[in-house]
């Protein structure tokens, strides 16, 4: 049973501090909403692939089946992707899903078609039940931490699949994972910088207002800012105690389904403690 709110999420957590570029969001749907999602792709059958803890589903529009650039090799280049996700997301979180992940890797033009009504950005994937995922016909860095944030989604759904665990947690840690994965140990002197004006502007958010299920209801330039906020929040709470600290954190939170007492566990604070803590450590930043 999935959570049936929906979130938005940009792809990267400095979205804030992008001027230019295009703002991609991913979205978490509930199991609830209607996808016409069976077997079949407007461009045909979605090949079926299967690696140890995934199970793929992909339907992007490759001329080629065989050869460097053929549709055989870019299923098994996302597979290993998501095999070595699935190693990382123990190593780094302990969060280790039993059971089968299912995975759809849509034609862009045809996950436009059908989903863009429900985002105000192009997005680039979403989690509901199964991991769906805007494909491109090769596996771009874009694409592999899209992989990773959605895997984040599918394991918290499958450890605790009744608990509905807040925005800034869920989010936060999603975002944390996939820059983590990438090889980014902190928050960037920008994205800082972003949060810090923000904070000046007395434009942060509180916990509590990042606490809804999903970040849906918020407009993109807030959305952009929740995201970036949740992230930060977590990656503050790993540089303060450390990654185990976030492992005691999340299993604390899922054992007694609160959130006050895994903080007091983890961390020897409440929440709102931890939080002050943060807001401080941005001003001083
Ligand atoms: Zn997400």
């Amino acid at each position: 049973m999935a959570r049936a709110v929906p979130e938005f999420l940009p792809i990267r957590g400095n979205g804030l501090a992008r001027s230019g570029g295009l703002l991609l969001f991913v979205v978490l749907l509930g199991a609830g909403t209607a996808f016409a999602v069976g077997d079949r792709g407007a461009d045909g059958d979605f090949e079926r692939r299967d690696s140890f803890h995934f199970t793929l589903y992909q339907d992007v529009d490759i001329d080629e089946s065989a050869g460097l650039y053929g549709s055989r090799r870019f299923e098994q280049e996302i597979l290993r992707e998501l095999e070595a996700a699935f190693d990382r997301l123990d190593d780094l979180l302990a969060l280790r899903p039993e059971g089968k992940l299912v995975v759809y890797v849509w034609d862009p033009r045809l996950f436009d078609e059908k989903y863009a009504g429900l985002f105000r950005f192009p997005a680039a994937g979403f989690y509901a039940g199964a991991i769906h995922i805007r494909g491109a016909t090769r596996l771009t860095p874009g694409l592999v931490r899209v992989l990773h944030h959605e895997l984040v989604h599918a394991a918290f759904d499958a450890e605790a699949p009744r608990l509905t665990l807040p925005a800034w947690m869920n989010e936060g840690i999603a975002e944390w994972f996939e820059a983590r994965a990438a090889g980014k140990r902190a928050i960037t002197a920008r994205e800082r910088g972003a949060l810090a004006g923000a904070a000046d502007r007395g434009e942060l958010f509180s916990l509590a207002d990042l606490s809804v299920p999903a970040l849906g209801g918020f407009q993109p330039v807030a959305a952009a800012l929740a995201y970036l906020e949740s992230y930060a929040f977590i990656d503050f709470l790993v540089q303060a105690h450390g990654e185990r600290g976030l492992v005691r954190f999340w299993s604390a939170v899922v054992r007694s389904r609160s959130l006050e007492r895994g903080a007091r566990r983890a961390y020897r604070k409440d929440l709102e403690q931890l939080e002050a803590d943060f807001f401080r450590s941005l001003r001083t930043g």
